[in-house]
């Protein structure tokens, strides 16, 4: 990002053939090696990726989605007005809490554009619940010769129950399962900047990359590059080792309690350490927490004075309030973060002593 943005970049240059190049071919193979997806394209952000899609495979079309699954996601993105937008009509089917694979097969006519399914990433129904399996649903796409779109919301490329957390989806397993585009966020699990990326079918993907929407939504160089850098971690199999929030979920319980102890020396003000839980997804994974050791902020001025003073140092420190105390979670902070945090806090808490 720093080269790309202080000098000249080969954005839209082949330097093999000193012609035109494409600005999707700095990730595309990445992410096809990635995903195993034929071919895919990079956009703003997760909400103009389904926009896009949805605008070209199934405009003026009717589009099925699970009653389960028109959801709002994060401020005002819901799945009803995004359809609207992109000019397809919603058909829902099934129930809040039960859909089944029948529900789809009865509800297409010589009408449907798409089937469309969407990760319900931030919340959860549970008890008497059904969903089918995606591949029962790309099995009735095939059989009605309709594509299926899977929105997958965070782009979680690794295997999230290796770290004690539920499983998130991941864009493999849908390419695996046959649906024709897959839609995912660059930030959330993927860690990257913020983009959206449809990956899929190529013949699909080109439809996309014509439509008019695409020149609208289409990523900046810095965010090229960032996307480009990240995708390579995961390529060279370090992501886990140095995407950050990688970093902060991968970290142990021993490592997180140890660096606890060493913030409570160095910092000169009372606190104690005390177990706790560390939320984690960034919009995804719901309810699923990780156990770590928080440093809390023995506070004589009252514990919103002490996050007041916190956020007004040189460099801001956010805390949070847990039964009238200010914690730190050291899951949250990076190691080469530490210096400037102990810094930041004993100078901000210098003033109540
Ligand atoms: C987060 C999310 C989006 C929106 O993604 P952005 O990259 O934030 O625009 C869309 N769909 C689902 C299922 C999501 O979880």
């Amino acid at each position: 990002m720093e080269k790309t943005s202080g000098g000249y970049t080969d954005l839209e240059l082949d330097l093999k053939t000193g012609k035109r190049g494409g600005r999707q071919s700095h990730f595309r193979q990445l992410i096809c090696d990635l995903t195993g997806a034929e071919s895919g394209l990079a956009v703003n952000n997760n909400a103009s990726a389904l926009l896009l899609g949805i605008a070209a495979v199934a405009a003026g079309k009717e589009v099925v989605v699970s009653r389960s699954e028109a959801v709002e996601i994060g401020g005002g993105f819901r799945i009803p007005d995004v359809l609207e937008q992109s000019g397809a009509r919603l058909i829902e089917v099934g129930t809040t809490n039960r859909t089944y694979v029948s529900d789809y097969a009865t509800n297409i006519t010589d009408q449907t554009g798409a089937i469309l399914i969407v990760h319900s990433s931030n919340f959860q129904v549970t008890g008497f619940t059904h969903t089918p399996r995606i591949e029962e649903i790309v099995e009735v796409g095939k059989l009605a010769g309709i594509p299926i779109l899977h929105d997958l919301g965070s782009g979680c490329l690794i295997d999230t129950t290796k770290f004690g957390l539920s499983a998130e989806p991941i864009p493999q397993d849908s390419i695996n399962a046959g649906v024709s585009l897959s839609f995912f966020s660059g930030d959330k699990l993927l860690g990257g900047p913020q983009a959206g990326i449809v990956i899929g079918n190529s013949k699909l993907i080109d439809l996309l990359s014509k439509h008019p929407l695409a020149r609208a939504m289409r990523l900046d160089k810095l965010s090229s590059a960032a996307l480009g850098a990240t995708l390579l971690h995961y390529i060279k199999g370090e992501a886990i080792q140095t995407i950050p929030v990688w970093r902060m979920i991968a970290e142990s319980i021993e490592s997180l309690q140890s660096r606890a102890v060493k913030w409570k020396k160095a910092i000169n003000y009372p606190c104690s350490i005390v177990e706790g839980y560390s939320t984690v997804g960034g919009g995804s994974l719901p309810g699923q927490t990780l156990p770590t050791a928080n440093l809390r902020i023995e506070s004589t001025t009252g514990a919103e004075q002490t996050l007041h003073d916190l956020r007004h140092g040189a460099t801001p420190v956010i805390g949070r309030i847990e039964n009238d105390q200010v914690l730190l979670d050291p899951r949250t902070v990076l190691p080469e973060e530490e210096d400037t945090l102990i810094r930041t806090v004993n100078k901000a808490l210098q003033a109540c002593m």
